[in-house]
C-alpha cells in the first residue's frame, strides 16, 4: 500500500498531473470559514475564495446541510427526468433577475457556450444565416472551451489550438466607438464582463454599457452578460447588473452560486427563449439534484440584506486597511473593482515582483490570487469577518516587509 503521506506531495503532482498547472508548494487539506489548514497544520487566511467560488467561505454549516439533506434523497437522475432542486433553484434565479428561464449546466465555459450558440440559433432563426458575429472585448475572459477561448480576448489562451472558430470579433473594453466601428447587420450578439475578472479587475463604466444595450436595441444584437465572476452577490447586488440600471437579454453565473460545488447557469428572457426547441442542445450533469440543493441554499444566505450589504462594508474596510499599507510601503497604483472583487494594481517598477509578494505572503499565512500581469486580486467569502481581515491585512504587511527589505 501507497502511503498517504508520501502520496501526498507537490513533486507527486509532477510526476501524476498534466502540467495544466503550477499549484503552490502547500497542499492544503482542511477549510472552515476564511481559514484554511495545508498538510503540516499551518493556517491561512483566504482572501482567494477558490478563485470567487467559496462565496460563503468553506464549509458553511448550512451549505453542509444542504448538502447532507440532498445526499440522502437523490444524487443525480439526468435530464432525461426533471427534478426538485431544479425547479426550486430556477425559480429563484428568475424571480430575483430579469430572466424568465434558466439552462443549468456545470461550469462557467458551459454556461457561455450555451450562450454563444443560443445567440447565434436566436438570430439564425429569427433573422437569417449571415447574422453570426459575436463581438467580445481585448482582454476578456469567457472559459477555456475552443468555442468560449476565441471569444474570449486574450489571444494567448487561443492559439496553437490550430483553426479557430468564426465570426468573432473584438472591440475595446469600455471604449464605445470601437463598438459602433464594427458594428453592421452580422452582428448577433455582443457579451461583456461587468467587471474583466482574470484580465485584471477592470470595471465597465455605466455609460459604456447603457450604451451597448442601445445599440444592441438599435441593431437587434443580443446583449450578453458574463457574471460568472461578478454574480450571487460578489459586488455587494445578487447580480452585478443591478448596479448599471441595464438588463442583459442572456446572463450566465457560475463560480460564487455554487460555493465550491460545480454548477452554472444561463439566464435567458422569453424573447430568447421562445426559438428553442428539444434537443439543440444540452449537457448530462446540468441541473443535477445535488448541485442545485447547494445552489438554492447559497442564494438563500446570499440574497439577504445583512449579507449583500455586508460586502459594501467589508470593501470599504479591506480598502481602508490596504491603504494604511500603501502609506508604509508606497508600491500600490491603485485599489480598483467592487465589493469583494478587489485589485490591487503594482506600480510598474513592482510589477515584477508580483510572485514573489504572493509567495511571501503564503509563508506568513495569507492566500491571494493574481490577475492579468500586475495586479493582486481579492475574492474571500461574502461573509468573511472582520477579525480575518484585520489578521490578513497585518500579515500581507508582514510578507511585503519580508518581500520589500
Ligand atoms: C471563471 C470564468 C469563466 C470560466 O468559468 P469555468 O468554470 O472555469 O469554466 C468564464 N467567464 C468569467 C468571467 C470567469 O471569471
Amino acid at each position: 500500500m501507497i502511503s498517504k503521506k508520501t502520496l501526498i506531495t507537490r513533486d507527486n503532482f509532477d510526476k501524476l498531473i498534466l502540467p495544466f498547472y503550477n499549484p503552490v508548494s502547500f497542499i492544503p487539506v482542511k477549510g472552515k470559514g476564511s481559514r484554511i489548514w495545508d498538510q503540516d497544520g499551518k493556517e491561512y487566511i483566504d482572501f482567494s475564495g477558490g478563485i470567487a467560488v467559496t462565496s460563503l467561505g468553506h464549509c458553511h454549516s448550512l451549505l453542509n446541510k444542504a448538502l447532507k439533506k440532498q445526499s440522502k434523497m437523490l444524487w443525480h437522475v439526468s435530464n432525461f427526468f426533471t427534478n426538485e432542486p431544479t425547479l426550486k433553484l430556477a425559480k429563484k434565479l428568475t424571480s430575483f433577475s430579469f430572466a424568465s428561464k434558466v439552462f443549468f449546466a456545470n461550469s462557467g465555459a458551459e454556461a457561455n457556450e450555451a450562450a454563444f450558440k443560443l445567440a447565434r440559433y436566436y438570430s439564425c432563426k429569427r433573422y437569417n444565416l449571415k447574422k453570426n458575429k459575436i463581438i467580445s472585448f481585448y482582454n476578456s475572459f469567457h472559459g477555456r472551451t475552443f468555442f468560449t477561448v476565441s471569444v474570449g480576448g486574450q489571444s494567448k489562451y487561443s492559439d496553437s489550438f490550430g483553426p479557430k472558430p468564426s465570426g468573432i470579433i473584438h472591440a475595446s473594453f469600455n471604449d464605445i466607438n470601437t463598438v459602433k466601428n464594427l458594428i453592421n447587420e452580422h452582428v448577433c450578439a455582443i457579451v461583456v464582463e461587468l467587471i474583466q475578472g482574470e484580465g485584471g479587475i477592470i470595471p465597465a463604466t455605466k455609460s459604456f454599457i447603457k450604451e451597448l444595450r442601445l445599440l444592441c436595441n438599435q441593431h437587434n444584437i443580443i446583449l450578453i452578460f458574463d457574471e460568472i465572476q461578478t454574480g450571487i452577490g460578489r459586488t455587494g447586488k445578487l447580480f452585478s447588473y443591478e448596479h448599471y440600471g441595464v438588463t442583459p437579454d442572456i446572463l450566465t453565473l457560475a463560480k460564487s452560486l455554487g460555493g465550491g460545488f460545480p454548477i452554472s447557469a444561463m439566464l435567458a428572457t422569453d424573447e430568447i427563449a421562445s426559438v428553442i426547441k428539444v434537443g439543440i442542445h444540452g449537457t448530462t450533469y446540468g441541473g443535477n439534484p445535488l448541485a442545485c440543493a447547494i445552489a438554492e441554499s447559497v442564494i438563500d444566505i446570499v440574497n439577504t440584506e445583512k449579507v449583500l450589504s455586508g460586502v459594501e462594508k467589508k470593501f470599504k474596510q479591506i480598502v481602508f486597511e490596504l491603504n494604511i499599507i500603501n502609506k508604509h510601503f508606497n508600491i500600490f497604483e491603485e485599489i480598483r473593482g467592487r465589493g469583494l472583487l478587489i485589485g490591487i494594481v503594482l506600480k510598474s517598477k513592482y510589477s515584477y515582483k508580483i510572485r514573489e509578494i504572493l509567495k511571501f505572503s503564503f509563508l506568513e499565512g495569507v492566500i491571494f490570487l493574481t490577475a492579468g500581469n500586475n495586479v493582486i486580486r481579492l475574492a474571500p467569502s461574502l461573509i468573511i469577518s472582520k477579525i480575518d481581515i484585520i489578521e490578513g491585512m497585518k500579515r500581507f504587511h508582514r510578507a511585503l516587509e519580508r518581500c520589500l527589505f
